[in-house]
């Protein structure tokens, strides 16, 4: 199934959270969730009844739709956290949040993971001085993602970092600022990580 490419802000109301997908929009007062949280659509005003199948179901879209990804990949992403040791939906969460573009999201350099997607993918991204245009190569401890030295002058990325500098960087990334750089210093925790999912229904989901 290809990308969906209609209006985000929708996504959140029917996900009935927000998932993050507009940027700075996201934490002011026009978000359509601080506004009105209704599910889109004539029947708005109806209360949402899941059956079970539904509720995993709607917790599995919510997690794809937050990090923006197809079907298929997160299913493949499924998949090999499957064959990890471990709890299978903490693996789950862990390998989505250490894709690229989540990382250039959580550093700052971008303002949401669609915007940090485009960035990863036309060349401005570096890990370990290396060009990498792959959002979902997986990142792992002591690695150093930055900005190319050919798009340090990018005004998106000056300004997201300036709007990032004020904001807390998740425990398990350190971000050098002023370097245009950031370092991952642990593998995330599901402490560590801010979605408001519940993986074990995803689990479920897949397990029928
Ligand atoms: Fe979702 Fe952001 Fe739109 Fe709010 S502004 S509804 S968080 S996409």
């Amino acid at each position: 199934m290809s990308r969906y490419t209609g209006p985000s802000c929708r996504l959140c109301r029917r996900a009935g959270v927000k998932l993050f997908l507009k940027g700075d929009r996201c934490y002011s007062e026009k978000c359509a969730i601080a506004r009105r949280n209704t599910i889109p659509g004539q029947h708005s005003h109806r209360r949402r009844k899941f059956s079970e199948y539904g509720l995993r179901l709607h917790e599995k879209q919510k997690l794809r739709r937050m990090y923006g990804m197809t079907e298929r990949q997160f299913e493949r992403f499924f998949e090999n956290a499957s064959r990890m040791a471990g709890q299978k939906g903490h693996n789950f969460i862990q390998l989505l949040e250490r894709r690229l573009d989540n990382v250039v999201y959580r550093l700052g350099f971008a303002s949401s993971r669609a915007q940090a997607r485009q960035l990863v993918s036309h060349g401005h991204i570096t890990v370990n001085g290396k060009r990498l245009d792959i959002p979902s190569a997986l990142v792992k401890v002591g690695d150093v993602i930055g900005i190319a030295s050919k798009s340090r002058d990018i005004p998106i990325i000056k300004e997201n970092l300036e709007v990032a500098s004020a904001r807390t960087t998740p425990e398990w990334l350190e971000l050098q600022a002023e370097r245009m750089e950031g370092r991952v210093i642990s593998l995330p925790t599901r402490e560590q990580i801010d979605v408001p999912v519940n993986e074990q229904l995803i689990v479920e989901f897949y397990a029928r």
